[in-house]
């Protein structure tokens, strides 16, 4: 897709946009705080002349916010590129300072931390990979279990990215202090949804923070490590941010990212209670107006703004592709296993089976949706669902039946895709 050619291009598409778990918009007070570091304030934070000193300072500012953010102190805050780096560095430096051999994770991690613990397997470090139930909850005694005299790091995220099921991390930290295990967790999900301000008096030694899902730009990270954690670094340069990470700040969304972690407190209460009310009329309405619909994790167990849900009998491609095309963005799995055929892994880790894992739509809400936004999605996701069951060869006639084609489903449904994208098209 090309960016819009211009202003009026891009207000022809309306876009209604229930993916916030992959992303959100940087709201315009980040913008507006950023644009001074691209334009008049370009200098160096490391010079020792005014001009870069000068930026030095906004960046300290950026660091106390996020440390509100956190109720930490600002030293521990290392700023990184993104949510991944802060996982990789977690994990990598955790191993490094320990001397150990072993991580222990749960299955259904973002790939940040699956594909790096993949690697370090490859490497000959041994990792444990703790299964959940089906409503994605993990067992506290498997995390006990699992840890040996070799473990280096526990990292286990704070909230699943693809269903919003809340893991008792700070549980786990203590369990993990109580052995002498550093604990790390993926957070990356949290702010602006959870209050995290107690951060800093648990046992969680590690966390991961992303800016773009808060509402701050992509390509800037966080890594909060508790005071006396010993950290290396994992981009290995100059001595920025205290010798913790080499390379130059990224200075306009460091500052984005200070200013979207003040918004976040303030707009924590509507997040909260609003976006939760959106969230849970439109799962409520759904569940009225269609049989055969399941949603994945325990309302009470889940971030206030996401759903993951089981459409049976249609695939969660279908659904999208037709969602896509009445301008609302919605997804199956993680935006970055996008692409993929496999049922998402956090859903098979929670037993669904194929068939129903591929049925799953997220939807993730924020601050910037409305009412409106929930009443137009909820005029058009029932009679597609409708549409797309009449047709689909694992019909309501055989409600209980999971072991059909999926191949010949694909196919025709990718016949049926092929036939009104042509229609449109004429
Ligand atoms: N961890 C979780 C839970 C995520 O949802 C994401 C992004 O989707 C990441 C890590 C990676 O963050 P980033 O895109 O900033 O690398």
């Amino acid at each position: 897709m090309h960016a819009p050619a211009s202003r009026s291009e891009d207000k022809t598409h309306k876009v209604i946009y229930l993916d916030n778990n992959a992303t959100t918009r940087v709201a315009p007070e980040v913008f507006e705080a950023m644009v001074p570091f691209l334009t008049e304030y370009y200098g160096n934070p490391s010079s020792a002349y005014r001009f870069g000193k000068l930026v030095e300072g906004h960046i300290k500012e950026a660091r106390e916010k996020v440390a509100a953010l956190l109720g930490c102190t600002p030293k521990e805050i290392i700023f990184t590129s993104c949510g991944t780096e802060s996982d990789n560095m977690a994990i990598w430096s955790s191993l490094q300072t320990s001397g150990k051999r072993h991580v222990v994770t749960t299955q259904v991690e973002h790939s940040a931390i699956m594909n790096q613990t993949d690697t370090l397997e490859r490497m000959g470090f041994g990792v444990t990979r703790l299964p959940v139930g089906p409503d994605g909850t993990l067992n506290l005694a498997d995390v006990e279990n699992a840890i040996r005299e070799d473990t280096g790091v526990v990292s286990i995220m704070w909230a699943n990215n693809e269903t919003g099921v809340l893991f008792p991390v700070e549980e786990i930290a203590a369990l993990c202090k109580k052995k002498g295990v550093l604990f790390h967790t993926d957070a990356v999900q949290t702010p602006g949804k959870m209050d995290l301000r107690h951060v800093a008096k648990s046992d969680i030694d590690l966390l991961s923070l992303s800016g773009h899902k808060l509402h701050a730009p992509k390509g800037v990270g966080v890594l909060y490590a508790k005071r006396r954690t010993k950290v290396v670094p994992y981009v290995i340069g100059g001595g920025q941010e205290r010798g913790k990470r080499g390379g130059t700040e990224n200075v306009a969304s460091i500052v984005g990212f200070g200013r979207a972690a003040e918004l976040a407190l303030e707009r924590l209460s509507d997040e909260q209670k609003r976006v939760r009310a959106l969230r849970d009329r439109f799962e409520d309405t759904l569940l009225q107006r269609l049989s055969h619909l399941y949603i994945n994790g325990r309302r009470d167990q889940r971030l206030p703004n996401t759903s993951n849900i089981a459409f049976d009998f249609v695939e969660a491609e279908a659904i999208l592709l037709r969602l896509d095309l009445k301008g609302i963005c919605a997804s199956s799995g993680s935006a970055c296993t996008t692409g993929s055929l496999d049922p998402s892994h956090v859903l098979s880790a929670m037993g669904l089976t194929p068939a129903r894992a591929r049925s799953c739509v997220r939807f993730s809400f924020s601050h910037y949706n409305t009412e409106a936004d929930i009443d137009y999605a909820l005029e058009v996701i029932p009679p597609m669902i409708e549409g797309l069951r009449a047709m689909s060869p694992l019909n309501a006639d055989h409600p209980d039946n999971f072991n059909y084609d999926v191949e010949a489903a694909r196919e025709k449904e990718e016949k049926l895709m092929a036939q009104t994208m042509a229609s449109i098209n004429e």
